[in-house]
């Protein structure tokens, strides 16, 4: 009896552990439920030195097929009473023209658009983000995200951290050196997510602005889980020069910094447009965005799919799929059929008997699938995908539409 209630209990251990390995997976049973949402965290507007009203911004992101934008302003949020000068608002274009004012009225109307003093001297009301959000917003379907470009600096080092989905605006915090500004403000973002119980996503912009952030700086601020491999503005030197490393040369030599001497996960990698300029001339929107892999179009289901590495940055390319199957330790992109279209797909990282040769190239493939299998001494493995379309609004020579996924096979 005591002997076949010992096979009973094995019979049903076998019987438990064969349905725990028949079942999807909990990672499985989640993907099926998300969608990929295309959004943009990087924007500028009239609140500090964008040259056009938030709401005509919001209007072209919307028109584009954009799920979510976050405007970003210099050290402000979109709130309170703000007049601004009618040739103010003009002055700001950069192609010497003027008709800001002219296309705003014809977009929202004189009943929408708020104006006083006398002629010669007008003003216009900026509208608030609460204001501008039931014009645009809808479950599901477009989401606004409030944000901030912490904006600081380290002696002539320009320290930007866009802080996304706070509720309070954030003055910059300063510090000692350039890795305590970095620090200090990544603090502030914290301490207010942790204080009113919301998730805010921060990343670090622009590293290549005025050269102002180094590889080992970035990695030692192992608190900062984001920055931009691109960012649309012409002036941040994305591919380095002679001397400086690439956007994507400064990441490599982080994550590979990050997991061999700090012992702290890689950066994950964002595409922005840090669009200011929106007539005339070099117009930013539209160059960089990131392809997120959310449950729901909502701030909290985006930062936690960003947080976890679902989601890639692009310059152009859309990824048909993208995984990472940690069993068999292979890193996939697929890419959609598209006439004349071809991709090039270059899987880089480092290994760990060479951390010296950091972004080495493992392998390169051309065609609408790539894969690349781990072979056991990589630090990560990330792939890059380039199109042969070249690029219709560059914002450096010779430029091609581009995706970028995040470090996998990191994690122990
Ligand atoms: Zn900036
Ligand atoms: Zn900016």
């Amino acid at each position: 009896m005591k002997r076949n209630r010992y096979l009973v209990v094995l019979v049903l251990a076998a019987a438990i552990v064969a349905t725990i390995a028949l079942l999807p997976s909990k990672e499985a049973e989640q993907e099926d439920g998300r969608k990929w949402f295309k959004g943009n965290t990087h924007t500028h507007s009239l609140w500090s030195d964008g040259n056009d009203f938030p709401e005509m911004i919001v209007g072209w992101y919307q028109d584009q097929g954009y799920d979510f934008l976050a405007l970003s302003d210099h050290n402000v949020l979109s709130r309170g009473e703000r007049w601004m000068s009618v040739a103010q608002v003009e002055k700001r274009r950069k192609d010497k023209g003027t008709g800001t004012m002219a296309k705003y009225l014809e977009e929202f109307g004189e009943d929408w658009v708020e104006r006083r003093g006398e002629v010669g001297k007008e003003e216009v009301r900026l509208k608030t983000l609460e204001e501008i959000r039931p014009k645009f917003e809808a479950p599901g379907e477009f989401l606004l995200i409030e944000a901030e470009e912490i904006t600081d600096r380290y002696r002539n080092s320009p320290v930007h951290i866009n802080a996304i989905n706070l509720d309070e605006v954030i003055a910059p915090q300063h510090g000692d050196s350039l890795v305590e500004t970095i620090r200090n403000n990544l603090q502030a973002v914290n301490e207010q997510a942790e204080r009113l119980g919301r998730p805010i996503l921060a990343h670090l912009n622009h590293p290549n602005f005025h050269w102002a952030i180094s590889p080992q700086e970035l990695a030692e601020v192992v608190e900062d889980q984001f920055f931009e491999v691109y960012n649309g503005h012409p002036g941040i030197n994305h591919l380095g020069d002679g001397d400086r490393p690439s956007d994507e040369e400064i990441w490599d030599l982080a994550n590979t910094l990050r997991i061999m001497v700090h012992d702290a996960p890689p950066l994950f990698g964002v595409a922005t447009d840090d669009s200011h300029n929106y007539h005339g001339g070099d117009v930013s929107p539209g160059r960089g965005w990131v392809m997120v892999r959310a449950e729901e179009l909502e701030a909290g289901s985006l930062i936690e799919a960003m947080e976890r590495g679902d989601f890639y940055a692009s310059s152009g390319v859309v990824l048909e799929e993208v995984s990472y199957d940690r069993r068999k330790r292979t890193h996939l992109v697929r890419m959609p059929a598209a006439e004349g279209v071809e991709y090039e797909t270059r899987f880089v990282g480092t290994r760990r008997g060479t951390p010296d040769k950091p972004g080495e190239i493992f392998a390169t493939v051309i065609g609408l699938e790539a894969s690349y299998r781990l072979e056991g001494d990589e630090l990560y493995v990330r792939a890059v995908v380039t199109s042969s379309v070249v690029h219709p609004n560059p914002s450096y020579k010779d430029q091609r539409e581009q995706a970028w996924t995040q470090p996998v096979g990191w994690r122990k």
